[in-house]
């Protein structure tokens, strides 16, 4: 099973430290993204839920600072005077120290006084020159256009300085304080700031509503009201953005400018705050962008956002099982067990943990790589290893409710997560919702059905197989198919609702009528006026919707039964797809099909030849692997009861003769 032998995973190393050396089975995915953010690029992970992706950007978030030289910056904000709506934020190099937090100084227009008076005095130094030199009878003119100039200027001074007071008044209604500059973020290393797509203000920052209002007198200046977005604070680093099938289409446009332009301003998002009507400066934001979704997600995302990303990674979410890929399942699970504090678990625990792996991965070929649910898996396997010391514990309350804790500190044995309590996780489905209810469906259902297994051979009706929902559970359908003759040939479907069921269904027909019209089965031939038959297929008790065409086969069984009037062994389920050439193709969920075929009783399964490498669990029914329609012929329909027929027949005819 795995390549070192162990009792439990005790014994096995202490797994690294570093994140980047934790994450199974995407290896091409992690040094893709790790050489596409040394380069610079964006790039865009998809695949299912639980796979790695946050994990895969969180370790690469580790190690970054490893990505050459990073310049440390400081992002303060600072009151712009001349519009106070209009703060203004910047961004500096350097590491942030208190004295960046100077006032500003106060600059107001003031027309300047000291020029003023230079302009007097100069004045009055031309009006003695004047009176020097002048002849007498300028002089009186002279005198009297000096003292108006200089009275000219007396009045200007005075008014100006009167002006000048009543604005530095004006200043002085502001609380100075409130014109300090604030520090709204400081990055010493290279960023990694991650938001979820839906949260516009998170991403791309906002403007707090200030509740007194108005100007002036303010109440908190707007440049103290500035929320940073992670866009700014992953300014020369990484932004991941998780969740994008949530991401609406303005913030995605917005994303794009960032993009582009390498910075965006900020500015109110509600429109009914006082926050509406301020607006920064365009901010730098120079960042890597990394997003993350389920495969779909994408087409929520436009098309010029989506060219602006380089590299687009899908995730892997099976891996093979081979020896080197168990042995790091089981690295995984000493991960687990370490990051999550959860008690050591035996070899046959983790031996049962990579069956579950190979369940849901739906192959014994490989083991899957949704690995947070296998996460999930061992941590609630813990909970049932530790269940009976919770009895242990509720037992440790003595009559009068009070907790003696004595008993537990006797305690010796060690817990250990065994495979009966990993088993005992998976077969109850405690961890998945659409389990319980596929098999909540079962236990109500099973009794009700007609579902006979091994019975007398009958007529048209055969059992085929079908996986419920999502939830990884197996049922038997019984496949029923009269035959009318009529003047409305056709077939009809009843209980079949997806498309790929009626299709597949309306194959079978077709080829079943073909054979039968060839009279190329290994069956007694018979002549049948193809013409005017009415064909009903039933899925009977079918209450879960039926899609897919796993069905083709056996409803192609049921409806040669029917028409040739041979019956069909009753002793078996089968399950596989057919082509027009009666080949038969592989299905999904062969192993939750075959489980319920030895649930209700089956001895036989036939199951597609292609889907035996699938097959994890081979004991308690015959598992058959067929290739064609040729080879199932046989093995299912009943031919005694026509030789029977034949020979009476035979007899009844030598009884007339003679
Ligand atoms: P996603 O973002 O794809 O939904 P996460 O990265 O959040 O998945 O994975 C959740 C948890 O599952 C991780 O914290 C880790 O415990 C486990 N896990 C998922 N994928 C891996 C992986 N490839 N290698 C190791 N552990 C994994």
């Amino acid at each position: 099973m795995f390549s070192t032998d162990f009792k439990t995973t005790e014994e096995l190393p202490e797994p690294s430290p570093r994140l980047i050396d934790q994450v199974i089975g995407q290896d091409e995915a992690v040094k893709i993204i790790v050489s596409a953010v040394k380069n610079k690029r964006n790039v865009i992970l998809l695949g299912e839920p639980g796979v790695g992706k946050s994990m895969i950007v969180k370790a690469v978030g580790e190690i970054i600072s490893d990505f050459g030289e990073f310049k440390p910056y400081y992002i303060i904000a600072k009151p712009n005077l001349k519009n106070m709506e209009r703060p203004i934020v910047e961004v500096i190099d350097g590491e942030y120290k208190e004295e960046h937090k100077e006032m500003p100084k106060l600059d107001f227009k003031t027309p300047n006084s000291t020029t003023l008076i230079l302009i007097m005095i100069g004045a009055i130094l031309i009006s003695e020159y004047l009176l020097k030199f002048l002849p007498q009878q300028y002089l009186l003119a002279a005198v009297s256009i000096a003292s108006l100039i200089v009275l000219i200027f007396g009045f200007v001074i005075i008014l100006t300085s009167i002006m000048g007071a009543s604005r530095t008044s004006m200043a002085g209604n502001i609380n100075p304080s409130d014109l300090k500059p604030v520090l709204l973020y400081e990055c010493k290393k290279r960023p990694l700031v991650r938001a979820s797509a839906y949260n516009v203000t998170r991403l791309l920052g906002d403007i707090k509503h200030c509740p007194l209002g108005g100007r002036p007198p303010l109440g908190t200046p707007p440049h103290k009201r500035i929320i940073l977005g992670a866009i700014h604070e992953a300014h020369r680093g990484i932004l991941y953005v998780d969740e994008i099938k949530t991401m609406p289409l303005d913030v995605q446009d917005y994303i794009l400018t960032a993009l582009q332009d390498k910075q965006l301003p900020i500015s109110g998002r509600n429109p009914n705050s006082s926050g509406a009507t301020v607006e920064t400066n365009p901010i730098p934001c120079d960042f890597i962008l990394i997003m993350s979704g389920n495969m779909d997600d994408v087409y929520n995302l436009r098309a010029p956002l989506l060219d602006r990303i380089d590299y687009k990674i899908v995730l892997k979410n099976k891996m093979d099982n081979t020896l080197e890929n168990r042995d790091k399942l089981l690295q995984f699970i000493v991960q687990e067990i370490k990051n999550n504090n959860l008690n050591p678990m035996t070899y046959d625990g983790c031996c049962e943990v990579v069956r579950i792996a190979e369940y849901l991965a739906g192959s014994k070929d490989k083991l899957t790589l949704r690995l947070r649910l296998l996460a999930n898996i061992i941590k609630m396997a813990n909970d049932v290893a530790m269940g009976k010391e919770v009895e242990e514990l509720l037992g440790n309350f003595d009559e009068k409710g009070n907790y003696n804790p004595e008993t537990q500190k006797d305690k010796k044995n060690k817990v250990y997560i065994t495979a009966e309590h990993v088993r005992k996780v998976f077969d109850t489905g405690i961890y998945s919702m659409e389990k319980q209810v596929a098999l909540n469906y079962i236990k109500n259902f099973k009794r009700y059905k007609h579902i006979v297994p091994n019975d007398t051979p009958k007529v048209g009706v055969v059992y085929g197989l079908a996986v419920i929902g999502s939830g990884g559970i197996g049922d038997v359908t019984k496949i029923i198919v009269q035959i009318l003759d009529s003047k409305n040939p056709g077939t009809h479907l009843l209980n079949i609702s997806g498309d790929i069921a009626k299709h597949s269904i309306t194959l079978a027909s077709a080829l079943s009528k073909k054979l039968v019209s060839e009279k190329k089965l290994p069956l007694p031939e018979k002549d049948i006026d193809l013409t005017n038959k009415e064909i009903y297929i039933q899925f009977s008790q079918s209450y879960s919707k039926i899609d897919g065409d796993s069905a083709t086969a056996a409803v192609c069984l049921a409806i040669i039964s029917a028409l040739l009037e041979i019956p069909l062994k009753q002793d078996f389920a089968i399950t596989g797809s057919l082509d027009l050439s009666g080949n038969v193709l592989a299905i999904g969920g062969v192993n939750e099909k075959i489980e319920a075929a030895r649930r209700y009783g089956f001895k036989r399964v036939i199951i597609p030849e292609a889907n035996m490498i699938d097959v994890i669990e081979t004991e308690g029914i015959e598992i058959i692997p067929v290739k064609t329609l040729d080879e199932i012929v046989p093995l299912v329909f009943d031919l005694s009861s026509i030789k029977k027929d034949n020979k009476k027949e035979e007899k009844s005819e030598e009884v007339a003769k003679a």
